[in-house]
């Protein structure tokens, strides 16, 4: 690309974090035996939790359902191993708490045997409903962090009449690469996923876009796509956040969302390359979603790279089959910018996990903050074309009112404004912590909504059974007063 044609299609907010990617991307993928154990959290997606369906000491096998979808947005879980339910209980959730989650525990028997599974031999000569039935039983979700159920999205798309497909392959996120290492080491499945995502929601082209960092994923995914002239690969500037929805679809289309519509509202539907592959493997071979591509990376790790690992693996498990050079200083589940940070690694791999990083202390060291200084900075990296200094300082103020003023909810908590402050200033901490707090605050109002509802109801139940009562009492009454009536006029002519 030209100086002046990138000056041109550079974007005017983001940021340029160090990426830190390579030497784990260009790493060749290693496959994870199965452990022992595995963990498997029944709520790893948008939605309901799962419901079990198997219990504690039965034999599954590879693929297995092991808890099933509750209510309209949800996703199943299945079994990643073949062996036996060792538990169904807790287990430490991916979540900077450390609560706990409710999990089915499995013991592998080392086996890996599959169920008997329904390939689709021709999958564009089944029905889109048959597509999205089948991607729903098969557990996918959005492998790049959003863990939105993907057959809901494809119905959605189908209402919409969204006539373009967005293949994001922006990996965007500092330390990150499974998914260049998907496109790099998959691409026919990933196109292949895509072009069976077109046909389910009726679109006429899919855009591939990818960051020109990335340039061995933009030509194994150019060479995997040759055939298909609807699947177009688009290399976009490498700027972060770039990965977002909306940033990706407005590079690639021009087109914006407004902020508080879905992008299949403007007809694009946005699914992650990786999601892609997922279907692919679904629709393809019939294979649930049990096993996922992470990278682990980070100054702690002895060998960073990508592993393709089966869902509900330690953490610890992954650190230690990487090896590590010493403890630790951070974990986080995800990238630096958006990931969340771990108590411990004793929590499981899950559907929505890109990556596990290991941060040295030098890495993991977080400068003082200072005053702000009003340079604009965090304006201007704002992808959103936020004020994040405003927000952030009614949050401090406890003006939480006033920072949704300056339209709070529609922070995508990318980091950008803080990255840049030059006053180290941990602003997404402030919108995160103000989001929780008007989350909680909505739950409160909700709940004292119902409370008023029910207080409501029940004493029009009262005033109601009271009434009922009377009228029962009056109907009594009026049945004594006229039998007695007729026993006083039976005896007056009754003969003396
Ligand atoms: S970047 Fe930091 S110092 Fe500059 S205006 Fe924003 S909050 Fe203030
Ligand atoms: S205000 Fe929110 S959306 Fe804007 S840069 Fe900061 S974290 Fe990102």
């Amino acid at each position: 690309m030209g100086f002046f044609e990138r000056i041109f299609r550079e974007p005017r907010w983001g940021v340029h974090p160090d990426n830190h990617k390579r030497p784990a991307a260009d790493a060749p993928l290693r496959v994870l035996p199965p452990p022992a154990r595995l963990y498997l959290p029944l709520h790893q997606h948008v939605g309901g939790a799962a419901r079990p369906v198997v219990l504690v000491g039965q034999k599954v096998l590879k693929g297995q359902l092991l808890a099933e979808a509750q209510g309209n947005i949800s996703a199943p879980i299945h079994a990643p191993v073949s062996g036996t339910v060792a538990a169904i209980g807790e287990v430490t959730a991916p979540h900077p708490s450390g609560l706990g989650f409710a999990a089915i525990s499995i013991d592998s028997d080392g086996e890996g045997r599959w169920i008997e599974t329904e390939p689709a031999l021709d999958p564009f000569a089944l029905a889109p409903e048959e597509i999205a039935r089948r991607t729903a039983a098969a557990g996918v979700v959005g492998l790049g962090g959003a863990t939105f159920p993907a057959a809901v999205k494809f119905a959605l798309g189908k209402r919409l009449a969204v006539s373009t497909l967005i293949v994001n392959g922006g990996e965007c996120e500092p330390y990150l690469s499974s998914d260049d290492r998907i496109m790099r080491d998959h691409a026919d499945q990933v196109v292949d996923g895509a072009r069976i995502v077109m046909h389910a929601i009726g679109a006429r082209e899919a855009l591939v876009g990818i960051e020109d960092n990335k340039p061995e994923a933009i030509a194994a995914m150019q060479k995997a796509a040759a055939a298909y002239p609807e699947v177009k690969i688009r290399p976009v500037p490498a700027r972060y956040p770039m990965g977002s929805d909306k940033q990706l679809i407005q590079t690639l289309t021009g087109k914006e969302v407004p902020a508080d519509a879905r992008a299949a509202e403007v007809g694009v539907l946005v699914h992650n390359v990786s999601t892609c592959a997922a279907v692919h493997q679904a629709i393809r071979l019939g294979r649930p979603l049990v096993e996922r591509i992470v990278t682990i990376n980070g100054g702690a790790v002895a060998r960073p790279g990508n592993i393709f690992a089966p869902l509900g693996t330690l953490a610890d498990e992954l650190l230690a089959f990487c090896g590590l050079k010493e403890t630790p200083a951070r974990l986080i589940l995800g990238g630096p910018m958006m990931g969340t940070p771990l108590l411990h690694g004793k929590v499981p791999l899950v559907k929505g996990a890109s990556g596990i990083l290991a941060f040295d202390a030098r890495e993991a060291a977080v400068p003082k903050a200072g005053p702000c200084i009003r340079c604009g900075s965090c304006t201007q990296a704002c992808p959103m074309g936020l004020l994040p200094l405003e927000m952030a300082a009614r949050i401090r103020a406890g003006d939480l009112d006033g920072a949704v003023d300056f339209a709070l909810s529609d922070c995508i908590a990318c980091g950008c404004c803080a990255y840049v402050c030059p006053s180290h200033i941990p602003l997404v901490q402030y919108f995160s912590h103000a989001k929780g707090e008007l989350a909680a605050r909505e739950r409160a109002r909700l709940r004292t909504e119902a409370a008023k509802r029910l207080a409501e109801a029940r004493l029009a139940r009262l005033a109601r059974e009271s009434r009922e009562k009377a009228a029962a009492a009056a109907r009594r009454k009026a049945e004594r007063d006229a039998a007695k009536a007729k026993a006083a006029a039976r005896a007056e002519g009754a003969p003396a």
